[in-house]
């Protein structure tokens, strides 16, 4: 839903069925009501939202309740303990909330709340340009309340707290990635007192919970340009506390005179390649850890640097870091794991002695992820050499085009190796294992380079033998017969060179 603000009168033009019934309520009742926070800040932006805010100089669940029966019948959700109320009205999430007034202490971010007027309740509030209201009562229906010069900032795209920041983020530190998470989001700027008091401030973060930490992380990576958060998280001393391993990429090595590029700058720029061409959040999350691992592989060698091996070192380190960041350990976590460690092969296809062996490996491995992993490969170009990036892009192109082919020739889609670890462990009475993982990688490979023909007979034979002699293995039980299975395309006949 969306309001006109006229900037000149300061009011807003509130014609939805939804505020005439609250501003009728409140005057019954004689309360005051305004609407506050987010939705007005942006409704002025002119971003479309459905979140509504409304603050009671009284009972926010009384009022709730009243507006929600005359509205209809509509379910209310009483949160007791806050005193808070909730229901939902068309697309429209509607919450009621008393005027508060609020203390702190030193150990928790959990205020001591007391009833208080729409100043107090203005004055807790994060930023100014959220500390703007609208009064809903008739006498001053539509106009906007704003002690603070919200206006003013929005209009200059400043982040700056109503009360002094020092205060503000010490009470609460989770504003101080609120801050960080606005700036980046409206691609606003910190006010520079602000920005101090989060230098100060910073050690605080570790009294907030990890789960609201990464609630702003993720808003951030979901901005059109998420390196401008991760570079403030960097320069305000955040990123150290809250995401070492990030921030153990920032810097520059030299030796003889040889230096590297700083991982940290680079991987955030990777991270604004692939959120111009995609939403999915945890293709944002591979680009921003795909070289995680580099710092552990860093070497050098007389002429360069190296990071051998980074893409493995950084894919075993992504199951750590999604269970301390609190990110879902499913398979968006796998999906990621799974984009670093390919990140490097696609390039590997380039050169005369590739052959479609190794195309054909990479199309089976990424499976239904390729074009996400191309997207991250893609991105991964950052010289600003405009002659290097041009040839990258070229020998990119030729890799892409190659897939494609070499996928619709073999018909790749979906293919699956006709022995699973589930037989290698019944014919060996094995229990789940490494050898297991081995076996099964041998035959995969065995079909994909054209050694043996792609269908079961040949693959149970082969993998008897691999078993017998790497492993010393015998069968426990007789060959399962087995039709043909559809889509096998022998791969034999092409498993030379390419090119
Ligand atoms: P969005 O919903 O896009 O995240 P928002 O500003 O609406 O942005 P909410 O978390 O929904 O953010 O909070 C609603 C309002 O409550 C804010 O606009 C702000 O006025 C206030 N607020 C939220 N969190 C804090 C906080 N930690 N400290 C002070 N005020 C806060
Ligand atoms: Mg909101």
């Amino acid at each position: 839903m969306q309001a006109k603000f006229d900037i000149d009168t300061g009011n807003f033009d509130l014609n939805h069925k939804i505020f005439k019934v609250i501003s009728e309520v409140a005057d019954e009742q004689g309360v005051e009501v305004y609407v506050i926070g987010g939705w007005v800040r942006d409704q002025i932006l002119g971003r479309p939202s459905d979140d509504i805010d409304f603050v009671v100089v009284g009972s926010g669940i009384d009022i709730a309740k009243k507006v929600a029966r005359r509205l209809g019948r509509i379910k209310v959700f009483v949160f007791r303990n806050f005193g808070t109320a909730m229901f939902k009205y068309e697309n429209m999430q509607i919450e009621f909330v008393g005027a508060r007034k609020e203390s702190y202490r030193r150990d928790s971010r959990k205020p001591i709340v007391e009833n208080g007027t729409l100043q107090d309740d203005l004055n807790r509030r994060d930023f100014t340009i959220n500390a703007m209201a609208i009064s809903l009562n008739k006498a001053t229906f539509g106009k906007l309340i704003d002690p603070f010069n919200g206006l003013e900032d929005l209009k200059n795209k400043i982040i700056r707290t109503p009360l002094n920041p020092d205060i503000t983020f010490s009470d609460d530190p989770l504003r101080m990635l609120r801050a960080i998470r606005f700036a980046t989001v409206l691609d606003f700027e910190i006010h520079q007192q602000a920005y101090q008091a989060i230098i100060k401030n910073r050690e605080r973060i570790k009294i907030v919970s990890q789960e609201r930490i990464t609630e702003e992380l993720n808003k951030i990576m979901m901005a059109s340009r998420p390196s401008k958060g991760w570079k403030l998280l960097y320069d305000t001393g955040l990123l150290e506390i809250i995401f070492p391993e990030l921030h153990k990429l920032a810097g520059v090595d030299y030796k003889q005179g040889v230096s590297h590029k700083d991982i940290f700058l680079h991987s955030i720029k990777v991270l604004d390649n692939v959120a111009q061409k995609s939403n999915n959040l945890w293709l944002r999350w591979a680009a921003l850890l795909h070289d995680i691992g580099k710092p552990y592989t860093k070497r050098f060698d007389g002429k360069t640097w190296t990071f051998h091996g980074h893409e493995v070192v950084g894919a075993k380190m992504i199951p750590d870091i999604f269970r301390r960041l609190k990110l879902p350990l499913n398979e968006n976590m796998r999906y990621v794991q799974k984009l670093v460690n390919l990140h490097h092969r696609p390039m590997q296809l380039v050169g005369d002695q590739v052959t479609d062996s190794g195309f054909r490996r990479l199309i089976v491995d990424a499976g239904e992820h390729l074009e996400d992993l191309l997207i991250l490969v893609e991105s991964d170009v950052t010289t600003k050499y405009d002659e290097i990036r041009q040839k990258i892009m070229n020998n990119f192109k030729y890799v892409r085009q190659k897939l494609k082919e070499i996928e619709e020739k073999d018909k790749l889609r979906n293919w699956k190796p006709p022995i699973d670890g589930h037989l290698i462990m019944k014919t060996f009475g094995l229990k789940p294992s490494r050898v297991v993982g081995e076996i099964k990688d041998a035959v995969k490979d065995a079909i994909l380079d054209g050694l043996i023909p792609n269908d079961f007979n040949a693959a149970f034979d082969y993998m008897l033998k691999i078993a017998e002699e790497k492993y010393n293995l015998k069968p426990v039980i007789a060959k399962p017969e087995q039709g043909k299975a559809e889509n096998q395309e022998d791969f034999r006949d092409n498993g030379l060179k390419s090119n």
